[in-house]
């Protein structure tokens, strides 16, 4: 294991079935981009359409994984923050049972943010696991959202994976919306109604939409750089 494990020890805890133990996810190191380009490939691979799929529950069984609900008194571990956006009780644990991974997901949560914690817990299963993996590991588990690279890198994917760049400038354009209005709009104010159109488009909260419309402003290139080339995480050095 390299020294990066270090900002995620905390989550490092002993299975309870078989006394095994779980490994954090290990950051893929990939720029912004390539994590772009990554949940890209890995939305076309797996058929997401955003209009038609409700859920991401279809993808996550074709993985081979299975998503549980949670509530409180059952929470897997006091780490996680419980005043997020995300409730913190949201994770993803591989190697454990029979499934190859299980994400649990909060029961009071609304299914908007249900649809971007299934996400967010794929990105670790997508782009940190397969290093895990490489360092000899056949474990993992991650837990709510934290300040590590693993969990930024987690969070990339999923804005890339439910926010395809190319389809919210076109709903911006069937809105009549004219993103360049944001450019010089210092407090980022996205009208209501279009904030409400796109959050009932793309079925997540406006929070992560606009999220995503800042980092399409801030970074120009993104819309030419994201049909490229192949990328994958354990094959890309940055
Ligand atoms: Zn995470």
């Amino acid at each position: 294991m390299t020294a990066t494990n270090f900002e995620n020890e905390s989550l490092l805890v002993d299975g309870e079935d078989r006394g095994d133990v779980f490994y954090p996810p290990e950051p893929a190191r990939l720029s912004r981009l390539q994590i772009e380009q990554f949940a890209q490939k890995a939305r076309e691979r797996l058929g997401f359409d955003f209009r038609k799929d409700d859920d991401l529950d279809e993808i996550v069984r074709h993985l081979g994984g299975q998503i549980v609900s949670v509530g409180r008194e059952n929470k897997m571990s006091e780490s996680g923050p419980v005043d997020s956006e995300s409730s913190g009780l949201s994770y993803i644990v591989v190697g454990k049972g029979d499934k190859k991974f299980e994400i649990g997901l909060d029961k009071d949560l609304g299914p908007e943010q249900k649809r971007f914690d299934t996400a967010h817990e794929l990105g670790h299963y997508l782009v940190n696991y397969p290093i895990v993996k490489k360092s000899g590991h056949d474990t993992m588990k991650a837990q709510g959202v934290g300040l590590g690279r693993a969990d930024w890198e987690a969070q990339w994917f999923a804005l890339s994976f439910l926010l395809p760049v190319d389809q919210l400038v076109k709903e911006c354009q069937n809105l009549d919306f004219d993103l360049n209005t944001l450019c010089d709009n210092e407090e980022f104010s996205v009208p209501k109604e279009i904030l409400a159109s796109l959050v009932d488009i793309f079925k997540v909260e406006a929070f992560y939409v606009t999220a995503r419309l800042k980092e399409i402003i801030k970074w120009p290139g993104l819309i030419q750089k994201t049909s490229v080339r192949e990328v994958s995480p354990t094959s890309t050095e940055t």
